[in-house]
């Protein structure tokens, strides 16, 4: 007769600590790549992923340190997206970054943040604020993808606002006379895209009303039919409403609920690792991706 173990974890297992959602100074983050690996790994991080906005020009030095200090690197990308004019953000986890239709979709929305961030710029400088647009460019690395948190630190070098909340709470929130909106892709084609490049898309703070309108849950069930995979429930702009919600359509649409930082270094009072991942969860991501490999150290410790 067969005998059946049942399997029980060893005392010492320590669940994984898992955050996928961080940013770096490849986009609007304060920290380098490297830095933000180390800070991840000082924080008890076992699995990362590093989520600049539209590029994913980050992922190998990630990898590296990622490699270097025993993390392991979900490589992924916060594609700045919308709905009927309101604003989305998509995570997508390992998608292949050279696919042409997702390369195209962030070159051209980069292309839109920088032409947006000029007329910004131009509309303060006019007003007498003492910042300029090449000092901006010139102040991040070569490629980054611009954002308003490059206009808020320009405004803090300027001695104009003592911290980037302080400059978006006066000047550079969405309802400022100096906002310009940028274009962005519907998200119903960012979602197709990140499935066409292996990627798993999984919707950002779905239902984060403090950063400005939201979508109803029928543009999220579109957003399912087009290849929706997942959805961030646990974040810190999240209200307990908003998780219910989220956690809600996960288990009516079979998501993959995550929960992440959401980390921008000192550009945000976000702490690495403050809501994180059940492994179930990074086990389905990692499933469902074909569009690229993990990096750093391997998988394994903890599950
Ligand atoms: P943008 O994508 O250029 O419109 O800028 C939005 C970015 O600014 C998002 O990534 C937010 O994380 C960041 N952001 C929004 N509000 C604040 C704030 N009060 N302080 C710092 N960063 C912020
Ligand atoms: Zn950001
Ligand atoms: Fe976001
Ligand atoms: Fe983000």
């Amino acid at each position: 007769m067969p005998i059946r173990m049942t399997y029980r974890a060893p005392m010492s297992a320590r669940r994984q600590v898992i955050d996928l959602h961080t940013h770096s100074s490849c986009s609007d983050g304060t920290q380098t790549p490297t830095d933000v690996v180390r800070a991840a790994a000082a924080a008890g991080v076992d699995v990362l992923a590093l989520t600049d906005h539209d590029v994913a020009t980050g992922w190998t030095e990630a990898g590296q340190e990622s490699a270097r200090l025993g993390v392991t690197l979900v490589p992924g990308i916060e594609l700045s997206c919308q709905a009927d004019g309101v604003s989305v953000h998509l995570l997508a986890y390992l998608p292949d970054p050279e696919l042409a239709a997702l390369a195209t979709m962030m070159e051209q929305t980069r292309h839109h943040r920088r032409t947006r961030l000029r007329r910004m710029v131009r509309l303060l400088a006019d007003d007498g604020y003492p910042i300029d647009y090449d000092e901006i460019r010139a102040s991040s690395p070569p490629g980054a993808t611009l954002g308003r948190p490059h206009v808020a630190d320009a405004l803090v070098r300027a001695g104009v606002y003592p911290d980037r909340d302080r400059a978006f709470a006066d000047v550079l929130h969405g309802r400022s006379r100096y906002y310009v909106r940028h274009w962005a892709p519907d998200v119903l084609d960012a979602v197709r895209t990140v499935r066409a490049a292996g990627g798993v898309p999984v919707m950002a703070h779905p239902f984060a009303a403090a950063r400005g309108r939201t979508v109803p849950d029928e543009v999220v069930e579109a957003m399912v039919h087009a290849g929706l995979q997942g959805l961030e429930v646990e974040h810190r702009d999240h209200e307990e409403a908003d998780r219910a919600r989220a956690a809600g359509l996960c288990a009516r649409w079979g998501l993959i609920a995550t929960g992440s930082s959401d980390y921008h270094g000192a550009g945000k009072p976000n702490r690495i690792a403050e809501h994180t991942t059940r492994p179930e969860s990074l086990r389905r991501i990692l499933d469902l991706a074909t569009g690229s490999m993990p990096r750093g150290a391997p998988l394994g410790r903890g599950e």
